[in-house]
């Protein structure tokens, strides 16, 4: 028997979601995990309040087919969860509503809870790389089998969401922010995000590549119709295999890296068997973020150094597009931004840049697509002391050598 991660890439035909569904998840003989009674937790992607068509969230369509291809099996209970990418209470009800997926569950008859509404369990991480413990749902030990929806997005900090990220969304509201703050530096959240993974680790992955966004993702981006549907059981060899679609690198992605060292999967397309359509059938260069943070495996004091001098972002608001909503300054996990002294129409949030520590999450969850981000390289270096110090230093290299020559 064939021990490679199996990866199902199914087209989707004439708008058949189900039908595509179905047959990615025949592909993987996913039936084999099923049992009679069992309780099943389905994890889409409810980032925020958006409709469907903005392709923020999962694809009602696609959690749906999920659901009907579960009820073959008669479980005794589904859950669909996720908790919001905001700290405020109501938040994540207000998500399910709009993304339809609230609605959907009602039909189905079907659990919608958001996370942080459930009881909270403090979980150890097996072999840490950077959070020893996690705050999640009681919902991740209680179910016998937990299948991951995410959405194929670009995304402005991590290159790109899908399987691994997705499961961040496991973490309660301010404690999201928590985890951006204690590890700022993409490499640090990188491996928070696969700690989070091993601790929420699903058994299935169904992925909607449906309605895709490239660009400013994960939630600012463009809508791409990509009409397909991903499956599997290993999250790095089905993130590896959406790189590989879009055209990224996955050594590129660090949390794919950091996942793959905590061995959760393999970015080793040798080890990877894909059925279905293969990635030349279905490949669509996507645009990349335009900006992306700084990531190398520095020392932290460096990375956090270099991170918050040459790297430093400035947030821009966009007065035309920016409604007063608060979402951001009431998210900002280093409450960096503080409403204008007056809430009236033209004015904008301040915003205090030695405080930000560039996480995004201002960008990712306005609602109105308002906050922006530059990065002015050259400023930032001349108004850091690194630059004068590494200047010192070659400076000083140089006299040396010049005087060492003489003799
Ligand atoms: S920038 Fe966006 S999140 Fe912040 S107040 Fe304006 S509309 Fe709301
Ligand atoms: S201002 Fe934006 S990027 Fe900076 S810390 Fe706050 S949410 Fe993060």
């Amino acid at each position: 028997m064939s021990k490679k991660s199996k990866v199902a890439i199914q087209k989707i035909n004439s708008e058949n979601v189900e039908s595509a569904v179905f047959r990615a998840l025949e592909l993987i003989n996913a039936q084999s995990l099923m049992k009679e009674g069992q309780t099943i937790l389905l994890k889409p992607n409810i980032l925020g309040a958006k409709p469907p068509e903005r392709a923020v969230t999962t694809h009602p369509k696609v959690v749906e087919a999920v659901i009907h291809w579960i009820k073959q099996f008669n479980p005794s209970k589904v859950y669909v969860c996720d908790s919001a990418g905001t700290q405020k209470p109501g938040t994540t009800e207000i998500a399910m509503k709009v993304s339809e997926i609230k609605a959907l569950c009602d039909k189905e008859g079907v659990e919608c809870v958001p996370f942080e509404k459930t009881e909270r369990k403090i979980y150890k991480v097996p072999d840490p790389l950077e959070l020893e413990e996690i705050t999640s749902s009681i919902l991740l030990e209680e179910a016998d089998i937990i299948v991951n929806i995410p959405k194929m997005k670009t995304h402005g900090q991590c290159l790109l969401t899908c399987c691994i990220k997705n499961m961040f969304g496991t973490i309660l509201l301010g404690n999201k922010a928590k985890t951006h703050a204690q590890a700022s530096i993409l490499d640090h959240f990188s491996a928070a995000l696969a700690d989070i993974y091993s601790v929420s680790k699903p058994h299935l992955t169904v992925i909607d590549g449906y309605l895709c966004q490239e660009g400013q993702g994960p939630s600012a981006g463009e809508v791409v119709k990509m009409d397909l549907i991903l499956a599997g059981y290993d999250p790095v060899a089905l993130d590896s295999i959406v790189c590989n679609i879009i055209g990224f690198n996955p050594e590129d992605v660090i949390h794919l890296k950091k996942a793959a060292e905590k061995k959760l999967g393999t970015m080793n397309l040798e080890e990877i068997e894909v059925l279905g359509s293969q990635v030349k059938d279905v490949f669509r260069k996507f645009k990349k973020p335009k900006i992306r943070p700084v990531s190398a495996p520095l020392p932290r004091w460096l990375a956090n150094y270099i991170g918050k001098t040459i790297f430093k972002a400035t947030v821009k608001f966009n007065p035309n597009k920016c409604k007063l909503c608060a979402t951001c300054w009431e998210n900002c996990p280093a409450d960096a931004i503080t409403p204008p002294g007056e809430i009236k129409k033209g004015n904008i949030p301040k915003w205090n840049k030695k405080k930000c520590i560039t996480c995004y999450c201002c960008v990712e969850l306005c609602p109105h697509e308002a906050v922006n981000f530059k990065i002015n390289y050259a400023k930032n270096a001349i108004f850091s002391w690194f630059t004068p110090v590494l200047i010192a230093v070659i400076a000083g290299l140089y006299l040396l050598l010049t005087w060492i020559s003489t003799f």
